[in-house]
């Protein structure tokens, strides 16, 4: 029999986070126990109304039955820089070069490293985070070196604490605020420094801003690192409308920034992939320019399920960090178990599914991350099985 092994880069990846804990809850649903999933950053309110009869004008369209353009549509692409100049300030960004349409971001944060990273390079990530990040840069054959959030610095990474010579030997650094797993958030002031430190030592700063719209306080936004003057330089930022219009399905998303890392991007998608479908960029469009009103309700909505949420954890003696933006809590693991027999633990006892914080990298462990999307009811259900476990 042949025998195909799997190249050594895939075989020596752990197992996908989400995909695993999928397969856990599949087995004890299998059996009859009322699951509730808190596991998986997946909005559960619908896509609004108005998005879906733009795909649906615009999928009638025989023009948009063909292969898109692999860059993105230009009007998607004006779309999100008029999108960037009212939500972050962010003026004149050139949709012809500064914009490019994704398949979501997660397809364009893992293609990116494929474009700048050499075998051996180095990129920095900043875990507990998103595994996306190390997966890209180790197919594309390069090495990952981890600058750790802790609790202590409200999970920033300690730009100064990293030596000179691993600086000027990354080629790239991943952040992403507001945080997935931890909820933080990074003000400018941060955002500043950091480009501050990519200029001087040539490194690319890749900044994902999946969750910004997420948000529960109007008063304090989050960011953009492009607000950052210089910014352009080095940063290319990565935004989705997944969470931000309930379109986790819809596959659509933008990068934003730099042109050359925008080329570089654009040359790796052009050779694996085809584009978004033209009919889905219509609907994105719509989103874009007509879907604040929406977002704010969907605000209204995560913030009474955190308020909930936080209330039943500090009720029932579980410390967690109360978020001021993203769909997340991040907790800490009561008792003396680890974060993995913890999450396995209360699954098989009590159906209720949550990510251990070991899943994001080794200094998650000792916590666990709450997705704030099922109704406020089942959350506190779930925090009420968590505290009689
Ligand atoms: N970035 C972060 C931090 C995420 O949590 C996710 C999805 O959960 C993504 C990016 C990818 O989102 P999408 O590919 O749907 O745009």
């Amino acid at each position: 029999m042949p025998n195909f092994a799997l190249a050594e880069r895939v075989a020596s990846l752990p197992p996908y986070l989400f995909a695993a804990i999928d397969k856990a809850k599949a087995e004890v649903a299998a059996q009859g126990v009322d699951i509730i999933s808190l596991g998986i950053g997946d909005p559960d309110l619908p896509t609004p109304e108005f998005i879906i009869d733009a795909l649906y004008e615009a999928a009638k369209n025989p023009a948009n039955h063909q292969y898109p353009s692999y860059t993105g549509m230009m009007r998607f692409r004006e779309a999100v820089a008029r999108w960037y100049a009212q939500r972050f300030d962010v003026e004149g960004l050139d949709p012809a070069t500064e914009v490019i349409t994704l398949i979501g971001s997660k397809e364009g944060i893992g293609h990116l490293p494929w474009a700048f990273i050499n075998p051996g390079d180095l990129a920095l990530i900043c875990p507990p985070c998103y595994p996306v990040y190390a997966t890209g840069v180790k197919f594309a054959g390069g090495e990952v070196q981890e600058l750790p959030l802790l609790e202590e610095n409200d999970y920033l990474p300690d730009l100064d604490g990293l030596d000179e010579e691993t600086w000027n030997r990354a080629k790239m650094i991943f952040v992403n605020y507001p945080g997935n797993p931890t909820a933080a958030t990074a003000t400018t002031e941060f955002y500043a420094r950091l480009v501050e430190k990519a200029k001087a030592t040539n490194t690319i700063v890749v900044s994902d801003l999946a969750y910004s719209e997420i948000y529960y306080d109007a008063a304090q936004k989050p960011p953009s690192i492009l607000a950052v003057p210089g910014a352009k330089d080095v940063a290319i930022e990565f935004h989705s409308l997944s969470k931000t219009y309930n379109m986790t399905g819809w596959r659509i998303a933008m990068a934003v920034g730099n042109e050359q890392l925008i080329n570089g991007l654009g040359k790796i998608k052009e050779n694996v992939d085809s584009g978004a479908f033209n009919a889905v960029q219509e609907a994105g469009i719509a989103a874009l320019e007509q879907g604040e009103p929406h977002v704010e309700k969907a605000r209204a909505i995560y913030k009474e399920r955190r308020d909930a949420t936080c209330a039943a954890l500090s009720a029932a003696g579980i410390e967690h960090r109360v978020p001021e933006a993203s769909v997340f809590v991040w907790a800490r693991v009561p008792g003396n178990k680890t974060s993995a027999e913890f999450v396995t633990h209360l699954l098989k006892k009590t159906g209720v599914v949550v990510t251990p914080g070991s899943g994001f990298g080794e200094c998650g462990e000792g916590y666990f991350r709450i997705s704030l999307t099922v109704d406020t009811d089942r959350l506190k259900e779930a925090v009420s099985r968590i505290s009689q476990l």
